[in-house]
């Protein structure tokens, strides 16, 4: 038996397979929308981000094709060197203006503003304090710093202020990091909460809005203008990926913030520039996303029409949260996500199971959009009525 240091790889997937926490890849086809075609089959999507359908929408579609034919595929380098358009700083002024902030700054990805925006900001003398639920990129950033991580539960504003109570002074500079709405179980975060405890221990804030932008707030803007909390310092990051339908990510915040992160985040200095067909695709969906409200009008209504149908069809499942469009139905074991996910797929259904060691506890992640029709979600329903009935009945 000849030992190779590369052994090990087949050992550590031999592990996850058997813990049933194996994932790979499905392969969906043709326009993002309600209706998807997976391996060949239409199903409803329930497993998308594209929550006002604009992934789709044929002025996003043609927005891009011009930017291709004026400025070509490629940004060809970094925007500090020759990787700088027009469209860029267009795009920044948008997102700026949506958010009501100074500035802001477009990042290759969601995630890649969250790594350079903290890295940039912290180092080893100081204190980020983080929601045990936080998105991935919130917790890489964290480490990629440097500094000293305390993790407080989730949402739990008490143990927040102990730790900074206990700790906050034997730290230079201190930052909190938090989803705005939290990305496996839908729920919020405590924002007014967070800023009070923020100013009272000298700390900084950075809110991630990826599944708020476009969703939340009376022209989409986020938690942020849902809870009308505008506050000129408070560091908001997102993402161009989700309801606005294309590709990137951003930081908004104070022109300083700003102008410091141009010089200072790695993920943003040393990487290509956002793709121009990406950037003009973003640039109308924002413009979209605060014209037209009808959209949003539309996701909500359908959140509320999904909880009405679901409390009325199928009591016993009661989701982890319902004040998004993420709805979390919790199941006791991995194995029972997976079924009623294969269960809703031979109804023509998607809704992936989301199982550890993603999430602490395995569920159904539902996300809804605004392109969902009433007769879609009665199916739902309906599915997860029939496995349930199974289930008890066995
Ligand atoms: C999706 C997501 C990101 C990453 O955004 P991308 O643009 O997809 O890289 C960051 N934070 C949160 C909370 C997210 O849900």
């Amino acid at each position: 038996m000849s030992h190779s240091p590369y052994s090990w790889l087949s050992n550590s997937l031999e592990t996850l397979h058997r813990a049933n926490w194996y994932r790979s890849p499905q392969t969906l086809e043709g326009l993002p929308g309600a209706i998807a075609s997976l391996s060949g089959q239409p199903v409803l999507n329930f497993a998308s981000n594209n929550y006002l359908g604009l992934a789709g929408d044929r002025r996003l579609i043609e927005a891009a094709k011009e930017a291709l034919e004026q400025y070509g595929t490629g940004s060809t380098g970094s925007r500090l060197t020759s990787g700088h358009r027009s469209l860029h700083r267009e795009l920044e002024r948008s997102i700026a203006q949506l958010k009501q902030t100074e500035d802001a700054l477009v990042f290759s990805s969601g995630y890649l503003a969250n790594l350079g925006a903290i890295a940039a900001l912290m180092g080893p003398r100081d204190l980020i304090l983080s929601d045990e639920y936080n998105h991935s990129s919130l917790k890489n950033g964290a480490i990629l710093s440097k500094a000293t991580v305390i993790t407080y539960g989730h949402n739990n504003v008490q143990e927040l202020t102990e730790k900074l109570r206990e700790y906050r002074s034997q730290y230079r500079r201190s930052l909190i990091i938090s989803d705005s709405i939290f990305s496996m179980d839908g729920d919020l975060c405590r924002l007014p909460q967070l800023l009070e405890v923020a100013q009272t221990y000298d700390s900084m804030l950075l809110i991630d809005e990826a599944h708020a932008t476009g969703v939340f707030g009376s022209t989409g803007a986020g938690l942020v203008q849902h809870f009308q909390l505008h506050k000129p310092e408070l560091i908001q990051v997102g993402t161009l990926s989700k309801a606005i339908g294309s590709l990137g990510g951003y930081v908004a915040g104070s022109a300083l913030l700003i102008d410091y992160l141009r010089n200072r985040a790695p993920s943003w200095i040393y990487t290509t520039g956002l793709s121009p067909a990406d950037t003009a695709a973003a640039q109308t969906a924002i413009a979209i996303i605060q014209t037209e409200p009808q959209h949003r009008e539309q996701l909500w209504q359908n959140i509320n029409d999904f909880q009405a149908l679901l409390t009325r069809h199928c009591p016993q499942i009661v989701p982890i949260a319902s004040e998004s469009p993420i709805i979390s139905l919790p199941l006791e074991t991995p194995q029972q996500a997976l079924d009623l996910s294969a269960y809703l797929k031979t109804q023509g259904i998607f809704a992936p199971a989301i199982r550890p060691p993603t999430v602490p506890t395995s569920r159904i992640r539902i996300s809804l959009m605004a392109t969902h029709q009433r007769e879609h979600l009665e199916s739902l329903v309906d599915g997860i009525k029939h496995y349930l009935d199974r289930m008890s009945g066995q």
